[in-house]
């Protein structure tokens, strides 16, 4: 009776351990089904996945791999920089969570999975994608803090995860309905529009020494235009970029702490200054900014040949 007791006993310990594993398999399982049907790039699905396998290179995982490196976190340097630490508990990353208006529990010891899908379960809808998009948004500001000594702050972190998010969904969108406030009705054109005639038509590229950001020098080439429009003191001129985040962010009314917020606010008030000049900035797909593509000037006819098959096809639509 003992033995048999003691088997009967053994098999139901090993059924219910077969059930739990059934039941996190189930779990693990729809987990990723909901991750993958996330409407988001699919880089951030990727940064998803890796930080869901628990393989971003935090300072803990290089630790384990046996890499010396101290194992502090960066934006805090008080705390051990695990995957849920940097992304959740992080006193900064909470500032950036607060400005999202999304509540997370600091002292949950719980990995990143278990912590995401718990967020996913408790956000309101219209606040959903913009989960996976922050913590994206903070491990890439993570990374530009080690990598390039850049630090961000929270209000930029939380503007890089929402514009990131809404220009992925506006790419989606075949009839570009800008959804964002900043858009105006002439935005998004995707060839360029010749000026009325008897326009003047002066066109200037520079280059200028440096290592940044794409949407830095963009937001540099519409400072300069701006500033060249001012000083030839020119009326109703038209600045057109591919850059939407460099409209957006000259359109709102964030402030940018960061040498990109300086540009932004120079630009800002080059547009005041030009108030009564009717000058505009206007957003353009790239295919529409083809003939922006290295340092020269040109005027009337002179158009160097490398520039004939763009003009012409800007010309030809
Ligand atoms: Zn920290």
């Amino acid at each position: 009776m003992d033995r048999l007791g003691h088997y009967t006993v053994k098999s139901a310990h090993s059924l219910i351990q077969k059930r739990e594993i059934t039941e996190v398999a189930e779990e693990v399982s729809v987990y990723w089904k909901r991750l993958w049907k996330l409407s988001i790039p699919p880089k951030v699905k990727s940064f998803l996945w890796q930080a869901s396998t628990n393989c971003l290179p935090t300072k803990c995982n290089l630790q384990l791999k046996g890499i010396s490196v101290n194992d502090l976190c960066p934006f805090c340097n008080s705390c051990r920089e695990s995957t849920s630490h940097v992304l959740f508990s992080c006193s900064f990353s909470q500032v950036c969570w607060n400005l999202l208006g999304v509540q997370i529990d600091p002292d949950d010891l719980g990995v990143f999975a278990d912590r995401f899908a718990k967020l996913l379960d408790s956000i309101h809808a219209d606040n959903l994608l913009h989960i996976p998009m922050l913590c994206w948004a903070l491990w890439k500001s993570r990374n530009e803090l080690i990598w390039n000594q850049k630090g961000a702050e929270a209000s930029e972190i939380v503007t890089l995860a929402r514009i990131t998010l809404e220009q992925w969904k506006n790419a989606q969108d075949r009839s570009f309905d800008l959804s964002l406030g900043f858009a105006q009705i002439s935005d998004g054109a995707a060839n360029w529009q010749p000026p009325s005639p008897g326009s003047l038509l002066e066109a200037k590229a520079s280059c200028v020494g440096g290592l940044v950001e794409p949407v830095f020098s963009e937001a540099l080439g519409i400072r300069e235009a701006l500033s060249w429009i001012k000083t030839k003191d020119w009326h109703n001129v038209e600045v057109e970029s591919d850059s939407l985040v460099s409209i957006q962010a000259i359109r709102s009314s964030t402030v940018f702490l960061s040498y990109f917020g300086k540009i932004v606010q120079e630009c800002r008030q080059l547009l005041l200054d030009l108030i009564c000049h009717e000058v505009s900035i206007k957003f353009v797909k790239r295919s529409a900014n083809a003939v922006a593509i290295s340092d020269r000037i040109v005027f009337g006819s002179a158009i160097p040949p490398d520039m004939n098959c763009v003009l012409l096809n800007d010309l030809l639509v």
